[in-house]
C-alpha cells in the first residue's frame, strides 16, 4: 500500500490558474520521489498540498490511507518534515535553539532535547564546534541548509517535504549535500517529497522522478536512468 496517494487531486487557485490539472500518483513508504518541471508546473502546490497549506480543488490526498483533508493540521504536521529553500531558521536563535525548536514546543525535558539535537548535528554532519551559541548568520549557506534539514527531522517524521531544499547553496557545496541527504534518507529510511527545477539533482536523488509540465501535468513517473536516456 501507498504511503501517500495523491487521488485525482487537482488545484485550480482562485483567480482561474490551474496549478495542478488532475492527476494520479502513488508515493511508496521509504521512497525518495523527486518532482521536477519548469518553474510554474505546479510542483509546490502538490507538495503543499500532503501538509494542508495548500487545499485541493479536486480528489483527495491520502497519507497512511486517511484523507489528510479530516486531519487536524497541527497533528498531521507533527509526521511532516518541511524544508524550503533558505530554510527559514529563525535569526534569534541558536542553531541547537533552532533544532530544538519542535520538541520545544512539544515539552520535550533538557536532557532528551539536548540528546536529540546533538544526534541530529552529527547526522548532518555539521561541525561539534556549532553545538555551541553559534548563530544562523554566523554559517554558510551549505551549513545552514543542514541545520534546516536536521530541524525538520527531530521528531522523527515519516515524511519529509523539501521543496528546492538545495537551491540557494553554491554549485560547489550543492554536490555534497545532495550526496549527504542520499545517505541521510538511506540511513533513516524517511519517506521524501523533493521538488527540483534541476533535472541532474532529480536523477541524482531520485528512487523515481516524478516530471511535470506546464498547466501542472504529470508527463511520467519513472526510474532515473530512462528519464536520463529520453
Ligand atoms: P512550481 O513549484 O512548479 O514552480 P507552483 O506550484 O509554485 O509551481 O505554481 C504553479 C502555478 O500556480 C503557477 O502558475 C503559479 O503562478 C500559480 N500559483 C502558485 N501559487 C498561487 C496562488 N497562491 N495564487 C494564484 N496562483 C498561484
Ligand atoms: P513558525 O512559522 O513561526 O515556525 P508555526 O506555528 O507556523 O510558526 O510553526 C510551528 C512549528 O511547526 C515550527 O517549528 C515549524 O517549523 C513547523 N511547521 C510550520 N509549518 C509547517 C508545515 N507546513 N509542515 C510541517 N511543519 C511545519
Amino acid at each position: 500500500q501507498a504511503l501517500i496517494r495523491f487521488d485525482g487531486v487537482g488545484k485550480t487557485y482562485p483567480d482561474g490558474t490551474v496549478a495542478v490539472a488532475e492527476l494520479d500518483l502513488d508515493v511508496a513508504e521509504h521512497e525518495l520521489l523527486t518532482l521536477v518541471g519548469p518553474s510554474g508546473s505546479g510542483k509546490s502546490t502538490l507538495l503543499r498540498m500532503v501538509n494542508r497549506l495548500v487545499e485541493p480543488t479536486s480528489g483527495r490526498v491520502l497519507l497512511d490511507g486517511d484523507d489528510v483533508a479530516a486531519t487536524d493540521p497541527v497533528r498531521l504536521r507533527r509526521g511532516i518534515g518541511y524544508v524550503i529553500q533558505n530554510v527559514g531558521l529563525f535569526p534569534h536563535r541558536t542553531v541547537a535553539q533552532n533544532v530544538a525548536t519542535v520538541p520545544g514546543l512539544l515539552g520535550w525535558d533538557r536532557r532528551r532535547t539536548r540528546e536529540r539535537v546533538d544526534e541530529l548535528l552529527t547526522l548532518v554532519r555539521l561541525d561539534p564546534a556549532l553545538h555551541g551559541p553559534r548563530y544562523p548568520h554566523e554559517l554558510s549557506g551549505g551549513q545552514r541548509q543542514r541545520v534546516g534539514v536536521a530541524r525538520a527531522l527531530a521528531t522523527d517524521p515519516r515524511v519529509m517535504l523539501m521543496d528546492e531544499p538545495f537551491g540557494a547553496v553554491d554549485p560547489e557545496g550543492r554536490r555534497g549535500l545532495q550526496q549527504e541527504f542520499r545517505r541521510i534518507h538511506d540511513e533513516l529510511g524517511t519517506t521524501v517529497l523533493l521538488v527540483t527545477h534541476d533535472i541532474d539533482e532529480a536523477v541524482l536523488l531520485g528512487d523515481r522522478v516524478a516530471v511535470f509540465s506546464q498547466g501542472g501535468r504529470l508527463e511520467q513517473v519513472a526510474d532515473p536512468v530512462t528519464v536520463l536516456t529520453r
